[in-house]
């Protein structure tokens, strides 16, 4: 039977139709049994984190990427709670400015990438650059079409040099988008998130999935594969990530170093 991780990888080169997707599914997961689960998960990416700190020689990026309101800060918060902050490092991606606009589009990207042994998480990343960018014209499409390519090259160089690629695209449907930006403008602790240009953005929706289609299509592959998770029910969307991220840790088969002298010899005084 399919793991959970295997029904939401996207198959390289596959057409995916997110607008088709529906934002509820929970693949027969039921809620109390995904609580128990992502605090058990919690507890995997912690020791396989320890793991990975403690060789020190690969390290694991995991790009977030969603729609506004989709959960990118909350995954972070809810799956990541475990994890010595040590080794981890988050970076949020915004507009581009100041140095960063003086340089290619994959420059800051380079720059945030984890060291080895630590796991890096993009909250956005390199593909606002085929996405916002796109949708709003940004650049014209002879520019950003060539990024696709540039991206998967990219990130097969990452790979080959010792980073594990996760990616994470979080879908929720355009009714629960109404309803989270909704909460943003009732609820004064939530205000803050709240901006004028988020809910203009939803008039480019459809220009949004056309964006995300094309790079499911052209980006997941072997060495970086794109997951897609169905994000309106944050306990699934929770659990999913973290499903994934333990088992691709697992797969690494991460070793504490050898001693580089004979421990047996050593005599505390
Ligand atoms: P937030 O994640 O809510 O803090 O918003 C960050 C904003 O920065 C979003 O509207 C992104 O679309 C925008 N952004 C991020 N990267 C880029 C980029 N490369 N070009 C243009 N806008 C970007
Ligand atoms: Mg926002």
């Amino acid at each position: 039977m399919a793991t959970l991780a295997e029904k939401l990888i996207v198959a390289p080169g596959s057409k995916f139709k997110l607008g088709k997707l529906d934002a509820d599914r929970t693949f027969g997961v039921q809620k109390a049994a995904a609580a128990r689960k992502l605090e058990r998960n919690i507890e995997r990416l912690s020791e396989l984190q320890y793991r990975l700190y403690a060789e020190a020689r690969r390290a694991v990026l995991v790009v977030l990427q969603g729609i506004d309101a989709a959960g990118k800060d909350g995954t972070i918060r809810h799956v990541m709670t475990g994890l010595n902050p040590q080794g981890v490092r988050v970076t949020s991606f915004k507009v581009p400015e100041g140095e960063e606009r003086r340089h290619d589009y994959l420059w800051r990207i380079h720059r945030a990438c984890p060291e080895w042994g630590s796991i890096g998480i993009f909250n956005r990343s390199h593909y606002e650059d085929v996405l916002v960018v796109r949708v709003h014209n940004l650049a014209p499409k002879s520019v950003w079409s060539k990024r696709y390519r540039q991206i998967n090259e990219f990130e097969r160089s990452l790979s080959e040099c010792g980073v594990t690629i996760l990616k994470f695209l979080l879908y929720i449907s355009k009714e629960e988008q109404a309803k989270r930006f909704e909460e943003r403008l009732d609820d004064p602790s939530k205000n803050w998130k709240f901006s004028a240009a988020d809910s203009r953005e939803r008039d480019y929706w459809d220009a949004y999935l056309d964006a995300y289609d094309e790079m499911l299509e052209k980006c997941s592959t072997q060495y970086a594969p794109w997951y897609v998770i169905p994000a309106n029910r944050k306990w699934f969307r929770n659990l999913a990530v973290s499903d994934v991220i333990a088992g691709v840790l697992e797969r690494m088969k991460l070793e504490f170093p050898k001693p580089a002298t004979d421990l047996s010899a050593v005599k505390i005084t």
